[in-house]
């Protein structure tokens, strides 16, 4: 696949930069990145440069497996190491022992114990963006977090929440967001954020408390987020908190629908329903909001009157979404969907495992379902209608966001 080679420009540039040889070399790689990671590393073995990998899937022990035997890889982390990693690649370039650190893998298969999640984000340094290349973008929009992980932590298929920064929930305080979009904002000469949260509504006086108080600290600031619409009573997304989001300054919301089937959602412990998807998407769309969702097709045992249950949804809907990302649905390695095929056990569906391939932390599945006529008809509507509403100019509001979510 294109996305997998490694890219030219990256590796011009790494050799450029190897001509005055770093101490260490830091990646932090999406598991797409496999070729990038090998190329990389071969050049900085040559220069004896120590490669040090981190990414969000490195706590899989059977993903950092495959990931430690690249060559000119000294070692792979699955930790936050917001606090540590001064110190722990000084470990790795005296070298002492990186196994005093939680959460490493050398290249010979050793490591230290699983790392636990990160505690007191209010106590991470903010991210620095100053050597970010800003000019060659059309505009500065700055990537930010508020918490990390997700309170409802339960959908099956969900691979963000046993990721390394993914696990168990925890926020940031609203001041300390508040103060670091000030702070961003003045280093950067911009009004624009994208908070990358898993959901910004987790804990919901997060998403209310930056629509209330951003306005008195970046003037004319501007926002967007992703949500679950979930079953709590006070979700944060009532018709009123989603006004005053808009008011404050948010432009897009973006949120995970996965199906209009209400028996395909609790089959996957979604903890949402379709009539709160339905007034959600009502509602933000009439509070100014652009909104985008995301869905997938093929969830095990998907039947026909899901598929169908989807493309009605998906018509009753349209003059309110901007945009739909519509994927195929995919195993993930650690998943409880995968431990449920794994141990064949209840659940899933007709799947079952064709091929593990843990470099991509992801599972080839064939299935024994007979998709019928009546449910490629379904899809196809479907997938009619996604087309459509992606075809649509986005809302004005939302224009500078397009790509981003
Ligand atoms: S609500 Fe979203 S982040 Fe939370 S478990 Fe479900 S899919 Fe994952």
């Amino acid at each position: 696949m294109r996305v997998e080679q490694a890219h030219p420009v990256v590796l011009r540039e790494i050799g450029k930069a190897l001509t005055n040889p770093p101490d260490a070399i830091l990646i932090s790689a999406y598991l797409q990145h496999f070729n990038s990671v090998s190329a990389i590393a071969g050049l900085t073995k040559a220069r004896g440069v120590p490669v040090v990998l981190g990414g969000p899937m490195f706590n899989l022990s059977e993903v950092a497996e495959e990931w430690r035997k690249i060559p000119g890889v000294s070692a792979v982390v699955g930790a936050e190491v917001d606090r540590d990693l001064p110190d722990l690649v000084e470990a790795i370039c005296r070298p002492t022992d990186p196994l005093a650190f939680p959460g490493v893998m050398l290249p010979d298969g050793r490591r230290s114990a699983a790392a636990r999640p990160l505690r007191n984000l209010d106590q991470t340094p903010m991210a620095d963006f100053t050597d970010f290349p800003w000019d060659r973008y059309p505009g500065r929009i700055v990537p930010m977090m508020t918490g990390r992980g997700c309170q409802w932590d339960k959908c099956l298929f969900c691979s963000d929440v046993i990721s390394v920064s993914g696990r168990t929930f925890r926020t940031r305080s609203v001041e300390n967001v508040l103060l670091e979009m000030q702070e961003q904002s003045r280093r950067h000469e911009t009004t624009n954020f994208l908070f990358l949260d898993l959901k910004l509504n987790s804990w919901p006086d997060m998403i209310r408390g930056i629509a209330k108080g951003v306005g008195r600290i970046v003037q004319g600031a501007e926002w967007i987020g992703t949500v679950h619409v979930d079953q709590r009573p006070d979700n944060g997304l009532a018709r009123p908190d989603l006004e005053a989001a808009a008011a404050g300054g948010m432009r897009r919301i973006s949120f995970g629908l996965e199906s209009g089937s209400q028996r395909l959602l609790d089959e996957m412990q979604k903890g949402s329903s379709v009539e709160r998807n339905s007034a959600f998407t009502r509602d933000a769309h009439a509070a100014g909001l652009s909104i985008r969702c995301t869905m997938f097709k093929g969830y095990p045992g998907e039947t026909a009157a899901d598929m169908e249950a989807t493309a009605r949804f998906l018509e009753d809907h349209a003059r309110w979404l901007d945009r739909v990302r519509f994927n195929t649905f995919t195993v993930h390695t650690g998943t409880p969907i995968w431990s449920a095929l794994t141990q064949k056990a209840a659940g899933s569906g007709g799947l079952s495992i064709a091929r593990s391939d843990h470099r991509r932390a992801r599972v080839d599945c064939r299935t024994t379902e007979a998709h019928t006529r009546a449910y490629r008809r379904a899809k196809a509507r479907a997938l009619e209608i996604v087309y459509q509403i992606n075809s649509r100019q986005l809302r004005d509001t939302a224009r500078q966001f397009d790509g981003l979510m």
